[in-house]
């Protein structure tokens, strides 16, 4: 197997390897993950980068220290992303810590993460969890957002970053873990269907229309 092949280790722009792992709701950093953390780091001098989808990435490494940090995480038991799946949700802390919370977030990112995360999905598609319409973890700008609200939570979709950023839509409601679960797996399963290389759940929506995409999706 050549350098670039190990799944799991990326090549950098600059000639270095990086390799990230799944910190599912951004909160699972035991003792024992900052000791391996702490000690990898020391031994290979990475930089360690915390991202924006909330997981740890380990940068700057040449390809023999990647492949030994990878054996390092794995049987620290933690997850590193080989294939294109649905990965982890973007989640923000919810109740019972944050005062404006409706919902427990960490919740039901779990229920996802445990359900759905090694899901094969086509490029791209991603997920938040917010705890109230404040969204902190911008369920209202994200593909597929579930933003808390008394009754349950609110269903947000078709929104992106990037250069051309779009809001996402409420587009329904859902009142349970396996109801919401449910429903992102119909819209995983659609959206992979329909991408033909490369496209944001957006695209499909307006090549459908919103009437036929929600009515495929059970909403
Ligand atoms: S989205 Fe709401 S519940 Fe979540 S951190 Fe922000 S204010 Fe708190």
């Amino acid at each position: 197997m050549s350098e670039q092949m190990i799944p799991g280790i990326v090549p950098q722009k600059d000639g270095s390897y990086m390799i990230s792992f799944e910190l599912p709701n951004g909160a699972c950093m035991t003792p024992e993950i900052l000791e391996t953390l702490a000690a990898i780091s020391r031994q290979h001098n990475c930089l360690v980068h915390v991202t924006t989808a909330q997981k740890i990435m380990l940068l700057g490494m040449d390809f023999d220290q990647a492949r030994d940090v990878l054996k390092r995480l794995e049987e620290a038991g933690l997850s590193v992303r080989k294939t294109r799946d649905l990965s982890q949700p973007r989640v923000c802390v919810g109740k019972p810590y944050c005062k404006l919370a409706l919902q427990d977030t960490f919740s039901l990112a779990q229920y996802f993460y445990e359900r759905l995360s090694r899901k094969p999905i086509a490029p791209k598609m991603k997920v938040a969890v917010a705890g109230c319409p404040a969204c902190c973890s911008w369920a209202n700008i994200i593909d597929v957002g579930f933003v808390g609200v008394k009754s349950g939570w609110k269903v947000f979709i078709g929104g992106h970053g990037g250069a051309r950023p779009v809001l996402a839509e409420e587009m329904g409601k859902v009142t349970s873990h396996e109801e919401a679960a449910a429903l992102l797996e119909r819209i995983a399963d659609l959206f992979t269907s329909e991408v033909k290389k490369k496209a944001r759940l957006s695209h499909i929506i307006k090549r459908m229309g919103v009437d036929e995409f929600k009515r495929r999706v059970g909403l």
